[in-house]
């Protein structure tokens, strides 16, 4: 394979910068720019050992540095591995960089020394995935769950998980090879039993997966209500600023616009919508559209309500239409009315937007609407990939139960068994397609 670098640290000035070096090639490219201050050539040195020397291009000094050398098997990479940390200057870690592209590397793509130590077995694929997670982790409960599935602890899981279903398959493959008595673990009762058994696990992980999703990427919250109610200025609340355009003509806020606001513990994933309503304005309506697409997403609805115009039958109708999630109406305006809200079934929260200052009220609501949700002990699945396959498992093991349940033949559950061990297989890697990879490693920085 090609001998990559990158530059691993942020692309900013910083106090130090670190660039990275992976391949055949890593430690012959290295020597052609390192002059070591000691005796020792860098060729000559163990795995797990620095030198200090300085950067040379074309007898000029370029900076004092400490490289750091790995060799294979016994890298990151699993490949010969130098690392270069010099002075944190932009324009200096470029020249480095480009003085290793003249000495034979190549630019490293995004996520391209992670991708590697899968490749080179050193992670599972969910691991490697979980290095991103650490990276990204913006608290201490999504850096624990991280560290457990880097650690291999959600590999652990699946493992143990996909071999009762290679047990079974073996079982079956022992049958269809003409034995003459059925393996115990064949009787419908048992395996219905095994199949049920693993398909609850694999619906508490995706439940899990979730609950975890609400609290690590945040709430996807829709603003919705009719036009005028007061959604941008409820937003512009929330987020401290003048962010939505808020203006006493009806049906001015037509994009949806995304924010993130910390609310206490939780984080608040903003869509603020055009108003629901009739119109024969086509922006708008496109606007109407994104809104009830951003309600299909959304774990969480905020209904504003305009107080001193009072609870129109438009405002039920779309609050009974959400009731699949948490709601909270917004009884906006207080300021212009003292009309009490009407009796609802969801939560109320009575403020006026414009001169509303703590978050305290809210934050109340949100710990009663999401007391539920709170991360598991368990290594659990950490993104859409991993929950879509974890889908598609359970539902062909529940359609293998359905199978039985149906007195069907046993060997017509035989796909669909090997199809949910596939589907687990895949989470860690094994059997996945080039564009499955790229797709997980293009999420990546360059340099990790
Ligand atoms: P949207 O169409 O639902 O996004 O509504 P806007 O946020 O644009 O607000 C419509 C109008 O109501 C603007 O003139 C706002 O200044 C006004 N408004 C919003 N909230 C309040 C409030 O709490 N009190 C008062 N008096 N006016 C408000």
């Amino acid at each position: 394979m090609n001998t990559i670098a990158a530059i691993s640290t942020p692309n900013a000035v910083g106090g130090i910068a670190m660039i990275r070096i992976s391949g055949n090639h890593a430690i012959e490219a290295a020597s052609h720019i390192f002059i070591p201050a000691g005796d020792t050539k860098i060729t000559e040195m163990r795995g797990y050992t620095c030198s200090y020397g300085w950067i040379e291009d074309n007898g000029q000094r370029l900076d004092d540095v400490v490289l750091t050398l790995f060799r294979a098997p016994h890298s990151y990479t699993g490949e010969d591995t130098v690392e270069i940390t010099c002075h944190g200057g932009l324009f200096l870690s470029k020249q480095i960089l480009s003085l290793l592209y003249r000495n034979g590397c190549e630019p490293a793509g995004p996520g391209e020394f992670t991708k590697r130590a899968f490749l080179n077995g050193k992670l599972s694929l969910s691991q490697a995935e979980a290095v991103m997670d650490v990276i990204r982790a913006d608290g201490a409960a999504s850096l624990r769950q991280a560290n457990l599935a880097k650690q291999g602890k959600l590999h652990e899981r699946m493992f143990s998980i996909s071999e009762r279903l290679v047990d079974m398959m073996s079982a079956f493959a022992y049958w269809l090879d003409d034995a003459e008595e059925m393996p115990p673990e064949l009787d419908r009762d048992t395996l219905l039993q095994e199949l049920n058994s693993i398909s609850s696990n694999l619906s508490q992980m995706s439940a899990d997966y979730q609950n975890g999703r609400i609290l690590r990427d945040g709430i996807r919250t829709v603003l919705l209500g009719r036009p005028n109610a007061g959604k941008s200025s409820v937003m512009n609340w929330l987020c401290g600023m003048q962010r939505s355009i808020v203006t006493e003509f009806a049906g001015t806020t037509r994009d949806v616009i995304t924010e993130q606001v910390k609310i206490g513990e939780f984080t608040l994933l903003l869509s603020d919508t055009a108003g629901l309503r009739e119109t024969d304005n086509a922006i708008e309506t496109i606007g109407i559209s994104q809104a009830y697409q951003a309600l299909d997403t959304a774990d969480f609805v905020l209904y504003v309500i305009d107080a001193s115009v009072g609870m129109q039958p438009d405002d039920n109708e779309i609050i009974a239409s959400c009731h699949d999630r948490p709601l909270l109406v917004i009884w906006n305006k207080t300021d212009l009315t003292d009309a009490a809200p009407p009796q609802m079934d969801v939560p109320v929260l009575t403020i006026s937007a414009l001169h509303a200052d703590s978050f305290a009220p809210l934050e109340e609501e949100l710990s009663k609407l999401f007391a539920g949700y709170a991360f598991s002990d368990q290594p659990s699945i950490m993104n859409e990939r991993q929950n879509a396959l974890i889908q598609r498992a359970d539902a062909r093991i529940q359609a293998c139960c359905d199978l039985l349940r149906q007195d069907a033949e046993l060997d017509m559950i035989y796909s669909d068994l090997e199809d949910a061990a596939q589907a687990l297989r895949e989470i860690d890697g094994s059997d996945v397609t080039d564009d499955v990879l790229d797709g997980v490693f293009s999420k990546f920085c360059v340099g990790k």
